[in-house]
This record gives C-alpha cells, sequence and structure tokens, in this order.
C-alpha cells in the first residue's frame, strides 16, 4: 500500500448551491472535483445513509458510478443505526442505499456512530450478524463499524467483534490523539491490537484545525511557509502504519488541490515535526471553546431546531478573533429566521446524537452568556 492509496474523498460536506440546504448539491461543481480526483489515480468514496439527507449518495451515483467503469471506484456506505427500530430494518436501509447509489454491492459497509446507546441498538437488531452476512452473500467486500466513543466501549465491541470486522473508522488527529474524551491513540492501538484497519475521519476535526487564531496560524507559517495547516494534519494520520484511508470532507476546488499536492508529494511525517504538532495541539485547545466538529447530526435530533454547530462555530471563532465582528453576527442570527440559542430547552435528545461528547445545552448556556457578557455592537 502507498500512502497516495490513503486519500479518500469524504462526502459529508459536498460543495452546496444553497447554504441552508444540504440537499443541495452543487452537482457540477462535485462532477469537477471528482473528474481531477479520479484523473490523479484516487479512487475511495466514503459516504452514508445519511449525509446531506440523503443526497450525498445520490450525487456520488450521479458523478462516479454513472460515469466511471465499476471496478475503478471504490465506494463506503453506513447503516444509520439510530434509526433502526427491527431486524427487518436492516434490509430496508441497505436496499435504499443501493438503489441510491445504483450499484450492486459496497466495496466497504459499515454500521454508523458506534456509541454507547447505539451499540445496544445495533446489538438489538442483529446489525453485526447482519453485516457479517453482507460480507458472506458479496454484498459488501469489507465490513466494519464507524466508532465516536472512548477506548472502554470500543475494548468491548472488539472484543466481541473483532474477528468479524476488517476496518474501525476512527476520529482520529493530532488535537484529539491524547484528548481525554476522544482517546484517539489508545483507540488505534486497539484496532492495532484486534488486527483491524484503521479508516481516519475527521483528520482536520470539522475545520477546528485550520480555523484557528492568526498566532497558531503565523506559528505554522514560521514553520513551513510552503505547506497548509491542512496538509500537517493529514501527514499525522496518513504517516501512521495501521492507517489505509484518510478522509478529507471536500467543498472547494483549493480543498483538493491541496490534498492532491499533499499526497503526490508525501512524506511522512518527522520527528521534529511530530514535535511541533504537539505543541500546537496544547495551544489549540486553549482557544478552542467547544470541540464541535460541525458534523450536524444534533441538528436533527433537536425538538427545537436549534443550530447547533453554527452557534458553536461562532463561539470559537469568537475566541480565536476577539476583535472580529463576530458578536454583531450573534445577534443578527437572533433576528432573522433561526432559532436562538437560548430556546434550550436541556431536554437532552441531542446528547447522544453528539459525536465529540460535548454537554450541548450547557455549552449553549455558557455561549449566551460569553455572548452577553462580551457584546458591543461596536466591535
Ligand atoms: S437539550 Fe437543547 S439543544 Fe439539545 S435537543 Fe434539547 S433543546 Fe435541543
Ligand atoms: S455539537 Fe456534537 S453532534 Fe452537534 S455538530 Fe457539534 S460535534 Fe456534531
Amino acid at each position: 500500500m502507498t500512502y497516495k492509496s490513503k486519500f479518500g474523498f469524504g462526502c459529508m460536506r459536498l460543495p452546496q448551491t444553497d447554504a441552508n440546504d444540504p440537499s443541495k448539491i452543487d452537482q457540477e461543481l462535485f462532477n469537477e472535483m471528482v473528474d481531477i480526483y479520479m484523473e490523479k489515480g484516487f479512487n475511495y468514496f466514503d459516504t452514508s445513509y445519511a449525509y446531506h439527507n440523503g443526497a450525498s449518495e445520490v450525487a456520488i451515483r450521479k458523478a462516479v458510478v454513472e460515469r466511471y467503469p465499476r471496478e475503478s471506484f471504490k465506494i463506503c456506505d453506513k447503516m444509520p443505526t439510530w434509526a433502526l427500530t427491527s431486524p427487518e430494518d436492516n434490509d430496508k436501509f441497505v436496499n435504499t442505499m443501493l438503489e441510491r447509489l445504483g450499484i450492486e454491492y459496497f466495496d466497504v459497509f459499515f454500521i454508523h456512530n458506534i456509541n454507547v446507546p447505539w451499540f445496544k441498538l445495533a446489538e438489538d437488531n442483529n446489525t453485526f450478524e447482519y453485516i457479517q452476512k453482507m460480507k458472506a452473500d458479496g454484498i459488501a467486500k469489507k465490513i466494519g463499524i464507524s466508532f465516536h466513543d472512548n477506548s472502554k466501549l470500543l475494548s468491548k465491541v472488539l472484543d466481541k467483534y473483532g474477528d468479524i470486522l476488517d476496518i474501525v473508522q476512527l476520529e482520529l488527529n493530532y488535537l484529539d490523539w491524547e484528548d481525554p474524551a476522544i482517546e484517539a491513540h489508545k483507540c488505534y492501538d486497539l484496532c492495532v491490537k484486534h488486527d483491524c484497519d484503521v479508516y481516519v475521519m475527521e483528520p482536520l476535526k470539522g475545520g477546528v484545525i485550520v480555523n484557528t487564531s492568526d498566532e497558531i496560524k503565523n506559528e505554522f507559517n514560521a514553520f513551513n511557509p510552503d505547506k497548509s495547516i491542512a496538509s500537517f494534519a493529514i501527514r499525522f494520520c496518513a504517516s501512521l502504519e495501521h492507517v489505509k484511508i484518510v478522509l478529507s470532507g471536500m467543498s472547494k476546488m483549493s480543498d483538493l488541490a491541496d490534498n492532491c499536492d499533499t499526497y503526490e508529494n508525501f512524506k511522512p511525517l518527522s520527528d521534529e515535526e511530530r514535535e511541533f504538532l504537539e505543541r500546537m495541539a496544547l495551544k489549540l485547545r486553549e482557544n478552542v471553546a467547544v470541540p464541535c466538529s460541525e458534523c450536524g447530526y444534533c441538528v436533527d435530533a433537536c425538538p427545537e431546531m436549534i443550530p447547533i454547530p453554527e452557534y458553536f462555530n461562532l463561539y470559537n471563532t469568537s475566541k480565536n478573533q476577539p476583535e472580529s465582528n463576530i458578536y454583531r453576527l450573534y445577534y443578527d442570527k437572533l433576528g432573522d429566521e433561526k432559532v436562538p440559542a437560548d430556546e434550550c430547552t436541556y431536554c437532552g435528545t441531542c446528547l447522544d446524537h453528539c459525536t465529540q461528547k460535548i454537554d450541548i445545552p450547557e455549552k449553549l448556556e455558557e455561549l449566551c452568556e460569553h455572548f452577553e457578557e462580551g457584546f458591543s455592537p461596536y466591535a
């Protein structure tokens, strides 16, 4: 396996024609990006039943399946674990996914977003046995889980199902490597112990790593002015021996160009670079008000329809750039059609959905206090 073969096209954050409607994908731009990606010899597409409200799978059918020979690309899709209500649902969801994608088999198939409550749902609905049968029947070439919890749960899952799983998809990046909530390092080691390949999601932690303070940006620039912050984050992941795929969610042509450059000229991380990233991780942690990766899973779960990641993004930006006009943005949001952050009823429905284990109602309350205290219409 070459480093180049590790570059996976994550299809959770595709370009959109309407920023407020995730189902409106800019198909023309996505097709162009796919053509460049494929022409350069990359071939792995990662999607799920849930991404872009189902439109991600359809966009892949149009851009990839209908335009390239089946054997020239690989597709990974994922069971919507949280939506399972009976064992029959396994079949129902898989048939819908195959139909949306216009394919007859998946190269990789995951049980999506395993955490404590959804591990139970997957077990209650025989989903581990189901994906094992998918592999035996040739519907999935490789099977695994995407995982969003700590090492204690992963250890339990792998002790029970490690023998049947080929792959674990982990949130892994240099910010979360030693993070006590995400435990990426410990989870990686468990996968190695159980001989499961590691596929990486969120190498940039949903943009938290790159949308940072000017001080941190300047440090990167001084360290190496020729390489982007994103390139360091990707090389951190792809340099790990048991990592076989690193997903990059790309919504702009410039993201694709930067990633192509990283993989076409790939150099494993040096010891000096690793030490530098460890230092930057410490600084980043001080700057991040909420470690939200903007995955959006909480939004569909919230009965009040609060645009939670948008508020957390504003909160983080206001910490990174206290001099910006972010306060104005917050109050503008309260004034338009968005539901205000202080309409949270503390129902807790969102908590099981959060991939980052954030106490969402507590953080919403904290940010409301922050903006009230820090608000200045002249900032
Ligand atoms: S706790 Fe607040 S943010 Fe979470 S689902 Fe309930 S109302 Fe929405
Ligand atoms: S709060 Fe949690 S679930 Fe919601 S977007 Fe952020 S990381 Fe995802």
